[in-house]
């Protein structure tokens, strides 16, 4: 029989394609840690090579984890492989954050293998031996700082035993002009790229130009929304500029103010402000060291070990579900769910004194305090550990209340269905942070320091610029975007 057929793997290129033979690890992706970029990017080639055994090089545009990744899965699988970075340095965004914790594993808990941060894992009765990808030694979560030079060290070992694989820094000006100018229309007329000028790190390829016969787009997420209007106590000030807080990755003062006494007041109800409240609340670097604290009194662990499987199937669900849907109210269940967990644990004596020891000692009655304020009545789209931990700190703090168990302890506010209005800057580099409720009373918060987790906005993801792809395009490649991604590969 002539007409045999062959199945492909494709997911990797049905999931990130934007344009014909050019795919965007960012643009419109659901799960976007650092390890679900670097598992996707390895995917793609994967099934790119699949598809088309031939092709011999490759463009990437950025060198995150995601373009790392791609780059020296491609230059294995002998390509010709030049990845172009804006900035100085690849992995320039975790560069910049010292106090951040990262770990490939470290928000898979209550999974066991949650524990090592080794990458690949290493135990092959549960994992496969894999090759060639990113390896990372820690064990225990580190600093992102940490994370990137260990990322770094990694590549350039794999660079040299690919001469094929040349990264150029500094990518701006007329130089950045150029690739834009390719990538928007050079490409899709089968031009060549000309590389003169470019600062390469380490060694530049021999020959100034290329005809990719791919793009990836690896150029990241996008501008952070950090900012809130200013306010002036009565009204919005729009002539005024905004409130602008610290990006997620880099370097804040949360911590110092919380260590001096000081009020925190987080916006934001996903991932990010969830983190930030845990910083404030304890003197732990990272929710690891929360629940190994917790997990010191035996009755504790035991009670926690008990709710164990009964999380873990809340959050697979969580997560499958939202595979399967677009509503963004998806994770109002997978919240309650784990709250009431957190209700129930809250009623043991063991627990409660297990989780006030984690919070941060204050004077009796010294009012100092952490609010969070969110939109929703609930929180979105979060880790499960950084979700736990909040509500279950929550719970505790309110349990306690009447028989003033924690009234050495920092307090916790959490204020839900809150429409944060602005930020109004006072003398003494203080803060009131203006909200309406959802009578719409307005309420106000002193602060020392405001966190601002929004998130990413949407509108600036690089790669979605770059082939110019419209919202309509994004949506139609949401249900991929969505698919959970292996742990490693
Ligand atoms: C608020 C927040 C909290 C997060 N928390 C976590 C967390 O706790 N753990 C975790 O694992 N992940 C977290 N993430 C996600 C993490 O930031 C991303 O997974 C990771 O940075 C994505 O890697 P990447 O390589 O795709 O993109 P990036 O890391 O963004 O790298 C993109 C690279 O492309 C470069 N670039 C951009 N534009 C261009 C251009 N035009 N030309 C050339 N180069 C360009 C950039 O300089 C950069 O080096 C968080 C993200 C946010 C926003």
């Amino acid at each position: 029989m002539n007409n045999v057929l062959s199945v492909f793997d494709c997911f990797g290129l049905l999931a990130s394609k934007v344009a014909p033979n050019v795919f965007d690890l960012s643009s419109g992706q659901y799960h976007v840690s650092l390890r679900d970029q670097i598992v996707r990017g390895r995917l793609l080639v994967r099934d790119l090579c699949a598809v088309n055994s031939s092709f011999d090089s490759l463009l990437v545009v950025g060198a995150g984890a995601g373009g790392l990744a791609v780059a020296a899965e491609a230059a294995r699988r002998g390509k010709h492989v030049v990845v172009l970075e804006a900035n100085g340095t690849p992995m320039s965004r975790q560069m910049s954050a010292s106090r951040r914790y990262v770990g490939p594993f470290m928000y898979e808990w209550p999974w066991q293998f949650s524990r090592s941060q080794k990458y690949p894992p290493t135990d092959l009765t549960t994992w496969d031996d894999f090759k060639s990808c990113p390896t990372l030694s820690a064990v225990q979560p580190s600093t992102a700082l940490e994370f990137a030079g260990e990322m770094l060290k990694w590549f350039d070992k794999e660079s040299q035993l690919y001469p094929e694989l040349h990264v150029a820094i500094n990518l701006a000006g007329p130089l950045a002009e150029r690739v834009k100018e390719y990538l928007r229309t050079g490409f899709r007329t089968d031009q060549t790229l000309d590389l003169n000028g470019m600062s390469w790190r380490g060694n530049g390829p021999q020959q100034l130009s290329m005809k990719p016969g791919y793009i990836v787009l690896a150029a990241g997420m996008g501008a952070e929304n950090c900012t809130l209007p200013s306010h002036d106590g009565i009204q919005v000030e729009n002539e005024k500029p905004p409130f602008k807080g610290a990006m997620f990755w880099e370097d804040d003062a949360l911590q110092k103010h919380a260590e001096n006494g000081g009020d925190i007041v987080v916006v934001g109800g996903g991932d990010g402000a969830l983190q930030d409240v845990l910083r404030a609340l304890t003197t732990h670097a990272h929710p690891v060291q929360t629940l190994e604290q917790l997990e010191k009194c035996k009755d504790t662990s035991e009670e926690l070990e008990r709710v164990r499987e009964q999380l873990q199937t809340i959050d697979s669900q969580a997560r499958l579900v939202a595979g399967w849907s677009w509503d963004p109210s998806e994770w109002r269940v997978a919240d309650r769910l784990c709250r009431e967990v957190a209700v129930a644990l809250a009623g043991k004596v063991c627990v409660r004194k297990s989780v006030i020891e984690c919070l941060r000692e204050v004077g009796a009655n010294s009012g100092q305090k952490v609010t969070l304020l969110i939109k929703e009545a609930y929180f979105d789209k979060a880790y499960l550990l950084n979700r736990f931990l909040v509500h279950l700190i929550h719970q505790v703090l309110k349990h306690s209340k009447n028989g003033g168990e924690a009234d050495n302890r920092i307090g916790f506010d959490l204020r839900t269905d809150m429409d944060v209005q602005g930020v109004q800057k006072l003398c003494g580099d203080k803060y009131k942070v203006h909200c309406l409720d959802a009578e719409h009373v307005v309420s106000s918060f002193g602060a020392d320091y405001v966190s601002v987790r929004f998130g990413i906005d949407r509108t600036t993801i690089p790669g979605l610029q770059m082939v110019h792809l419209k919202g309509e395009d994004q949506r139609q490649r949401t249900t991929l975007s969505r698919l959970p991604l292996p742990f490693v590969v």
